[in-house]
This record gives structure tokens, C-alpha cells and sequence, in this order.
């Protein structure tokens, strides 16, 4: 039993053992093949039939997609490879102003256990004095959140907006930033904004995705908690932090 999975409780207690011949799984396994699992970061849950309603008119899609739900995931088949591998690299999309995450479908893994851990987003910093508007400080904000990223940035690009956009793989499990401080060079501090791109419902109280200040539930001590723990993670990373 080299191989036996602990995905139950009841896995000690003596059972039938049941065992199916892989040419048995093959057929639906391509099936699955095609589909993508997605995950709504929302305090609504939108209709199978709204969601196919705006792939149709608004997605420029290849093939066909096919949406259905099991339980709170949904499942996106689709009938040409590029349109699922273009779903996994964008790795969320917007319905009616929710966010929904992406996860691969992997054989034999089990509906319950994906995980949907990070999303790709843009990220305007905003607040910025014009001299401060190079890719150093883009690549400074991206260093500093400490994810993978790119910068929206040409050389010899002249600023055409008052922000740099950066792309940073976030992870969905801990609040977001709303911004930082920022120290320029005649001492003085000011407090630099982060905007996330198509991202229409943040908590701006408590940091996480999928409602608003005003439906907040999450008690203050639990924020509190979820504050000293990303200071924490940022002085250990030799980063300073203050607060204001
Ligand atoms: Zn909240």
C-alpha cells in the first residue's frame, strides 16, 4: 500500500479494497483533460448560465465553453486546447464584477483538494512625485511584494499616466497591501497607493477579495493578527515598516 492517499479519516479501518483498470479512467480522463476548475471569490454565487452568457459575448475564445458547477466549484470544458491554456495563464477572470480564480485539472486529484493559492494582477502605484515615475521604482514595488513580476515599461518610455503598473503574482490567502510608505530623497514621507486592476470588490478594512467594507464580518482581532503577520514577514525579509 505504498501509494495509499490519506484523504480520509476512516483510512484505518479494515474496508474492500476496489480497483478499476486504467483503461477504464482513460475515456473520462480526456474528458477532464479539457477543463479548467475556477473558483468565485465572491459573497454571491452567479448562475451557470450568466457566466456562459458573458463567455459568448464578451470572451474571444477559439472553440466553445462549456460551464457547469459541481458544488461551489465551477467547470470550464473546453473544446480547443489554446482557450484553456489561455484560462490558466490568466489565471482569474471578472463575472458581473466577481472575481473568479483558476486551477488546472490534474488526474486523480480529488474535486475537494484544488487549490486556487495565487492570481496574476496589475497593479497601478499611484501617488507617485513625477521623478519617481522609472522602472527602479517599479522593480523596487515589485521586490518589496515579493512575487514575481513584470513591469509595464519601455526603455526610453515617456510617462503617459501618473502611475507605474506592475504585474504580481498575489497570493490569495493573505490580505492584500493597500500601499506603502515611502521615503523620497529630501526625507520627507508619503503614503503610496496600490490599485488592482479589475478588481471591483476588496475589503478595504480587512484586506481580502470578495466583498466590501461595508458587508465586513472578519473580527478586528483577527485583522490585527493578519497586520503584525505580514510586518512581520516583511522585516524578515529586511524590509522596514512603519506606521502612520
Ligand atoms: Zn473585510
Amino acid at each position: 500500500m505504498n501509494n495509499r492517499r490519506n484523504n480520509s479519516t476512516n483510512i484505518n479501518r479494515a474496508a474492500p479494497l476496489a480497483e478499476i483498470e486504467s483503461h477504464r479512467v482513460q475515456g473520462s480522463g480526456a474528458y477532464w483533460q479539457q477543463c479548467v476548475y475556477g473558483y468565485l471569490m465572491d459573497y454571491r454565487s452567479l448562475s451557470v448560465q450568466s457566466i456562459s452568457s458573458f463567455i459568448n459575448t464578451r470572451w474571444r475564445k477559439r472553440g466553445h465553453i462549456e460551464v457547469f458547477k459541481m458544488n461551489d466549484l465551477y467547470v470550464f470544458k473546453c473544446s480547443d486546447d489554446e482557450d484553456k491554456r489561455e484560462m490558466l495563464a490568466m489565471t482569474k477572470a471578472c463575472f458581473d464584477g466577481a472575481l473568479m480564480v483558476f486551477s488546472p485539472w490534474w488526474p486523480n486529484q480529488v474535486p475537494q483538494t484544488v487549490r486556487f493559492r495565487r492570481a496574476k494582477f496589475w497593479i497601478r502605484i499611484c501617488g507617485l512625485p513625477c521623478e519617481y515615475l522609472n522602472s527602479h521604482m517599479a522593480k523596487t514595488t515589485g521586490e518589496m511584494l515579493g512575487m514575481p513580476y513584470e513591469i509595464d515599461w519601455e526603455p526610453n518610455f515617456v510617462p503617459r499616466n501618473d502611475y507605474l503598473r506592475i504585474c504580481v503574482m498575489i497570493n490569495l490567502g493573505e490580505p492584500l497591501i493597500p500601499g506603502f510608505f515611502l521615503k523620497l530623497d529630501d526625507d520627507a514621507i508619503i503614503w503610496i497607493q496600490l490599485r488592482y486592476e479589475h478588481l471591483f470588490k476588496y475589503c478595504t478594512r480587512c484586506g481580502r477579495i470578495g466583498h466590501k467594507y461595508t458587508r465586513c464580518t472578519r473580527h478586528e482581532d483577527l485583522i490585527n493578527l493578519d497586520v503584525d503577520h505580514k510586518m512581520m514577514e516583511y522585516l524578515s525579509r529586511g524590509i522596514p515598516t512603519m506606521e502612520a
